[in-house]
């Protein structure tokens, strides 16, 4: 079952002499269970790429697709994205700001507490529920983010370097709730970094250089 599809996308910003192709021509299909790494260095396109596989951004050229996912609300639902920095609403506790996208969504009690006390309970932070970000470690944070996803239980999980700012104990304490989580969840992985340790616990590799995706496999893309 494939969940993102990839068809030859591109993404410029900007136009002109000052343009820059942060995305070429690249194809990748992302099936439902994988488990991928996208490594490549700085500035390679890995966030843009992680981007329009999430839909948040359009590419000026090609198209994704989410062949097994709803469209509109309901994909926005079952994908899940965590960026590289946390991003917690400081005046909400950990359990509200990992409430915060069901409330958004209308997602009632006891429905949403329930989520959201699976969510921490699988990040192993349920003690942290109450507490306030600034109160919590940068690598605990971290785990706040998420679980704000999980929470929403969602079909593929896309997470952009989110060990690059943890030292390494921390990334791979991250890396293995992550690893646990989507197997919980029966959810696709999708994780951009340049971190080796957390390359080598991924089973598909994928990289990018100056905008180039180079998968393992040629992707066939169906028509
Ligand atoms: P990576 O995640 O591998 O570091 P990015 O996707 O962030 O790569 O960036 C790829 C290229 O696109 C870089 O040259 C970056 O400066 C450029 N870029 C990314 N986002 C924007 C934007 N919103 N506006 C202009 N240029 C951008
Ligand atoms: P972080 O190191 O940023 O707290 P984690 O949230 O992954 O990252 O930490 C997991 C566990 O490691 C926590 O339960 C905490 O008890 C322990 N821990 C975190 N930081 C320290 C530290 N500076 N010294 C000792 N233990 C720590």
């Amino acid at each position: 079952e494939s969940l993102v599809v990839c068809d030859d996308v591109a993404r410029t910003y900007g136009t002109g002499p000052a343009a820059v192709v942060a995305v070429h021509g690249s194809s990748c299909i992302v099936g439902s269970g994988a488990r991928i790494a996208i490594a490549g260095p700085s500035g390679s396109g890995k966030s843009t790429l992680l981007h329009l596989m999430a839909g948040l951004e359009r590419p000026t050229r090609g198209t994704v697709s989410w062949p097994a996912l709803g469209s509109g609300d309901e994909r926005a639902q079952d994908i899940g994205v965590v960026f590289q920095s946390p991003s917690l609403i400081p005046a909400l506790d950990v359990s509200e700001n990992t409430a915060l996208p069901l409330v958004i969504a209308g997602v009632a009690e006891p429905d949403r507490a329930q989520r959201v006390a699976e969510a921490l309970a699988l990040l192993g932070i349920d003690q942290l529920a109450g507490k306030l970000p600034e109160e919590i470690s940068g690598g605990q944070a971290q785990r706040v983010a998420v679980a704000r996803v999980l929470a929403q239980r969602p079909r593929l999980l896309l997470a952009d370097e989110p060990t690059g700012q943890l030292d390494r104990a921390a990334g791979q304490r991250l890396l293995d709730a992550l690893l646990d989580a989507t197997d919980h969840l029966a959810a696709a992985l999708v994780v951009t970094t340049h971190d080796k340790a957390v390359i080598e616990r991924l089973e598909t590799r994928w990289t990018m250089h100056e905008g180039r995706l180079h998968t393992t496999i040629a992707p066939a893309v169906p028509s």
